[in-house]
């Protein structure tokens, strides 16, 4: 059978490995030996679990939607990550990584955040456990995420905005990278998808997995089994993508269908759909799909959703790509934003617009009848609202 899991050397496949400054290989090593046995403890378990329970609300609701059951002929089922605390399923990584770098001893917390959205889940999980938090971001997107960065700053989080490059994500992270290697006795750096070096890829997705474990006890009692015939996510780095197939991957009946975000259109020259248009190359510590020019520079990506907008992709998912274990659409903003209407007008459900993108690939599907199919509403659509109100006379 098909190995869908790391090798010892933190690849899939030829995705993957710790491609990092020399100075960071101490931290990075630490971290790789430490975190499974943290992870598998007893101690990790009972505080992960309570606090997944009581601070996030979790187990998250499968619900069985009516409407898109009806109109596409299948069982299909929204899994309502929207519904966790913060209002998305990053929250489920940040409280298992502050919990393995108290475990670890470490006393500060630094991560980097586009959008702000795990800037937030981060800051949130350091006022809950009183530890100094410094957020990393790019002016660009410190001056057009304004709510989130006064978000972090209530929380007691210390927004530093960025200033080289375009001022967006991938400065902020070499940011928060040069942070890290400053202060790498005491700092702990919370990754906030399933990218980075080895071992945050797979450190994340085992966090996120508590997604996949779930959906199995809940169709068990929905469905009389405890695996449906397809999942549906949308991936950007692709931490709630990976959360949601993980009990899965070695199970051959269920297929997994994975939505990135197509921009203005795959051709257009403004897209983020990496796995269509990207080619192996080294970004933030590992080896995956990256669009870039043919001399290798990274290719500014474009999507109308923030949360999606990486010029990457996971090692994972770049794998279960090549080896044509997931099938990956690319969904582009106008059908989106068409889903996202849709979902709220017929479900009364405002998804997020990263979400959105995963119910447009619905629309790409043909399901046979009595197909069971597990979507993941990876988050609520409060942060979109600007852009809804905006573009909501053209869908109506
Ligand atoms: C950040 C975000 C995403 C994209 O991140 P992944 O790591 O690919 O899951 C998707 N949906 C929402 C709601 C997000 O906030």
């Amino acid at each position: 059978m098909q190995q869908f899991s790391i090798n010892e050397k933190g690849y899939y496949g030829e995705f993957g490995g710790a491609y990092i400054p020399e100075i960071l290989h101490k931290c990075v090593t630490d971290l790789e030996e430490a975190y499974l046995r943290i992870i598998g403890s007893e101690r990790f378990k009972a505080d992960f679990d309570l606090l997944l329970r009581d601070y996030v609300g979790r187990p998250s609701p499968l619900y069985l939607s009516r409407q898109l059951s009806e109109r596409y002929g299948a069982r299909i089922y929204l899994k309502r990550e929207d519904l966790n605390h913060t209002g998305a399923h990053k929250i489920n990584n940040t409280i298992g990584q502050i919990l393995i770098a108290r475990e670890m001893g470490k006393t500060r917390i630094i991560a980097e955040t586009g959008a702000g959205q795990h800037g937030v889940a981060t800051a949130t999980v350091c006022a809950l456990m009183q530890m100094p938090c410094t957020v990393y971001m790019g002016r660009t997107d410190v001056e057009r995420q304004h709510v989130n960065v006064k978000k972090m700053e209530l929380l007691g989080a210390t927004v530093v905005p960025v200033t080289s490059g375009n001022m967006t994500l991938k400065d902020a992270t070499n940011e928060a990278i040069r942070d890290w290697c400053s202060h790498p006795a005491d700092t702990h750096y919370i990754i906030g998808s399933t990218i980075g070096p080895h071992p945050y890829p797979d450190l994340v997705a085992r966090l996120q997995s508590v997604i996949s474990k779930e959906i199995k006890l809940q169709l068990t009692e929905k469905e009389g089994r405890d695996y449906p015939d397809w999942l549906v996510a949308c991936v950007g780095g692709g931490s709630n993508a990976a959360g949601t197939i993980y009990e899965y991957l070695n199970n051959d009946k269920v297929q997994i269908l994975l939505a990135e975000a197509g921009g203005k259109g795959v051709d257009s020259g403004e897209s983020a759909a990496t796995i269509h248009l990207g080619k192996p190359g080294v970004l933030h510590g590992c080896k995956t799909m990256l669009m870039q020019t043919e001399d290798g520079q990274i290719t500014e990506p474009y999507s109308i959703s923030a949360g999606l907008d990486y010029p990457g992709i996971g090692p994972i998912h770049a794998y279960l790509a090549q080896v044509k274990r997931a099938r990956v659409l690319a969904i582009t903003d106008d059908e989106a934003l068409r889903a996202a209407f849709e979902l709220t007008r017929n479900e009364g459900i405002i998804p997020a617009l990263e979400s959105a993108h995963a119910l447009a690939a619905l629309e790409k599907m043909t399901f046979a009848p009595g197909d069971v199919v597990v979507l993941t509403l990876s988050g609520r659509g409060d942060k979109d609202l600007e852009t809804y109100f905006k573009y909501e006379d053209d869908y109506k």
